[in-house]
């Protein structure tokens, strides 16, 4: 069924008020009639079976699901050039990231403009409604490195990928992880790396620095398999690190 993110202040009781572009989507687009059916996502959680009728739409019955990761994962992405953000939100929002923080770091390229933000917004918008999550992940304004940093829980777990230098893989950092471990910070940096005054600023922030494997990722890929890592062990908690044999006991 055809999936729509609302926010809270279009309820109203069991009634929903459609925005003139949500309107649109529903009626033009997908051709749907008075009586049909849809979801509504609050983006924050909550799902409802909806009907469209003549006004708007009312409210049905909540619908649990299930497709949201265990952990709140925040993704501390240094601006790519180009549109290479639009990937990383997209394809995050799928990986089930809860929020992006775009940082403009001493080597990113990009200035965004003040559309860039309104943007991103709606690719997490459409990718959460596509990927079938119920959490539509915020993303904040584009901030230097040590405002970007302020703003995150002060309990995250957090780490740094770094392309090069002595560290620990993300998989072998996540073996102690579960379901109601605080919620966990990753930092990627720029086509040109991190510099070393942003790598001082990360480690005195408590981040660990950690590799991705022995290839050096784009700044595009690097978040992206990040967050894969970090999704399989909070939703299988066996799945790394743990030799056959264990995983068999527990
Ligand atoms: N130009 C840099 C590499 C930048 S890659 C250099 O030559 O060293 C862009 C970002 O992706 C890096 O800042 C890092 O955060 C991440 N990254 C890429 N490959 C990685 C790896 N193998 N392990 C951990 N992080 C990696």
């Amino acid at each position: 069924m055809q999936r729509l993110a609302i926010t809270p202040a279009q309820i109203c009781g069991s009634s929903l008020t459609l925005t003139a572009e949500q309107a649109h989507y529903l009626r033009r687009v997908l051709r749907l009639q008075v009586g049909d059916r849809f979801i509504a996502l609050d983006g924050q959680g909550q799902a409802w079976q909806a009907e469209l009728t003549a006004a708007g739409a009312t409210l049905g019955a909540a619908i649990a699901c299930d497709t949201e990761l265990p952990i709140t994962i925040t993704l501390l992405v240094a601006l790519p050039k180009g549109n290479g953000f639009d990937d990383i939100v997209r394809s995050g929002t799928e990986l089930g990231a809860a929020a992006f923080f775009p940082v403009l770091a001493m080597r990113s390229l990009l200035q965004p403009s003040a559309q860039k933000l309104a943007r991103w917004q709606r690719i997490a918008r459409e990718a959460a409604e596509q990927s079938e999550r119920v959490v539509v992940p915020q993303i904040a304004t584009p901030l230097p490195l040590a405002a970007a940093i302020a703003q995150l829980a002060p309990d995250s777990r957090r780490y740094v990928c770094t392309a090069r230098g002595e560290r620990i893989h993300l998989a072998r950092a996540l073996s102690s992880i579960s379901a109601g471990s605080a919620g966990v910070a990753i930092a990627t940096g720029p086509e040109g790396g991190w510099t070393l005054d942003e790598l001082a600023l990360l480690q005195q922030a408590d981040f660990t620095a950690v590799s991705l494997g022995r290839r050096v990722l784009r700044a595009i890929t690097a978040p992206l398999a990040a967050l894969a890592l970090l999704a399989a062990a909070v939703e299988v908690p066996t799945a790394l690190n743990q030799p056959a044999s264990t995983q068999a006991e527990s």
